[in-house]
């Protein structure tokens, strides 16, 4: 069982007078920073001038300088860029001004892990990923919950990387909810895995698939669209408050035996051998090349395959059904 910290395991302290930069102020820079900011910590955000995050931090009462400027004198530097872009910031402006001893810190390992980003040795690298995103981060914070979050450790120069980066994990409000011990390998390929085999990935072609199967039967697209896409939201509450147990609770005898019978017939072992045959792209780096290579070609199949997505009949039919629930819109 790996080591899960909470509140009586850290030592704030660890960052006291800790200058914090913060790089970047999209999904999790923004929620990131204005918690440690509400934490009592010394943040500084390293923007790109010109970005249009910089105004908004602005407006959220930063005054945000270049990434070059925030590193410098900082003793944690967090690159909350997207990844794409990580490498190329760490090696221009980062790495040349990085001073020893310093916390580098990710949210995620994918650059460290597959060896697109090598920090110096003279550097505690570590990550703390929250396992949410960045709406939640802070939404949880405010309140006075957190959200878990995984933490690792990748190099240790100063003896001090696991305390730092915990309390680091406090600062956002992990502790409160959690924070699980792990390394970068097992973050990086178990996140990837989530996210395209279940979590965005497999959901999504589940339940658009299951949206064409009664429209092509014949049945109402709006019918189709509450039962394959919006009630998904009812029973992932469900699971997500109680596991398996809470969900065999709330609904249906029917549904129960629906879904003890049929749910092993879809996901059969056609299914599970595909998501090993995903699981082994993840590992042999396989996945990690394909998505460098597109991206430095432009992304061009990546952005027609996601406008493919948002063309389908099931995102039309929800923007109509979806105008008549407005509190929809209020809780993002
Ligand atoms: P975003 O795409 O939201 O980051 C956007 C920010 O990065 C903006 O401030 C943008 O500035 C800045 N930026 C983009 N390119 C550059 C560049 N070349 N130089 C300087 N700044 C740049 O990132 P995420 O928050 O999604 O991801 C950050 C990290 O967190 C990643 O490692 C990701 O894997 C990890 N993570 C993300 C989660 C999420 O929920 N999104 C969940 C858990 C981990 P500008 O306005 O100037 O363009
Ligand atoms: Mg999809």
């Amino acid at each position: 069982m790996s080591t899960l910290f909470g509140l009586n395991d850290v030592r704030p302290e660890a960052l006291e007078s800790a200058r914090i930069a913060v790089l970047g102020y999209g999904s999790q820079g923004r929620a990131q920073a204005l918690n440690l900011r509400d934490s009592g910590l010394d943040v500084h955000l390293g923007l790109r001038p010109g970005g249009s995050s910089w105004k908004e931090a602005e407006t959220d009462n930063w005054a945000p300088v270049s990434v070059e400027t925030a590193v410098v004198d900082a003793d944690v530097v967090v690159v909350l860029v997207p990844d794409m872009a990580q490498p190329s910031v760490f090696e221009s402006v980062v790495a040349p001004n990085l001073k020893a001893g310093a916390l580098l810190l990710f949210a995620h390992g994918f650059n460290v892990h597959y060896g697109l980003l090598t920090p110096g040795t003279e550097v505690d690298v570590a990550l703390v990923a929250p396992k949410a995103p960045g709406q939640r981060v802070r939404h949880e914070y405010l309140y006075g919950r957190g959200v878990p979050a995984l933490l690792a450790v990748h190099q240790d120069a100063t003896g001090r990387a696991q305390e730092r980066a915990l309390a680091y994990a406090h600062g956002i409000g992990s502790t409160r909810a959690g924070v699980l011990e792990t390394s970068f390998s097992e973050e990086t390929e178990t996140d990837l895995f989530g996210e395209q085999a279940v979590l965005c990935g497999g959901v999504t072609e589940l339940v658009v698939a299951g949206f064409e199967t009664l429209v092509d039967a014949g049945y109402n697209p709006e019918v189709a669209y509450f039962e394959c896409l919006h009630e998904l939201k009812l029973i992932v509450d469900l699971l997500h408050e109680g596991g398996l147990a809470r969900m065999h609770r709330f609904v249906s005898d029917t549904a129960s035996f629906g879904d003890v019978t049929r749910g092993p017939q879809i996901v059969d072992s056609h299914v599970r051998s595909r998501l090993k045959d995903v699981l082994t792209e993840i590992q042999s780096g396989a996945f990690a090349r394909e998505w460098c290579g597109e991206h430095s070609d432009g992304a061009h199949q990546f952005k027609d395959l996601v406008k493919a997505d948002l063309a389908h009949p099931i995102e039309t039919v929800g923007q109509r059904l979806r105008e008549r629930m407005p509190w929809l819109k209020e809780a993002s």
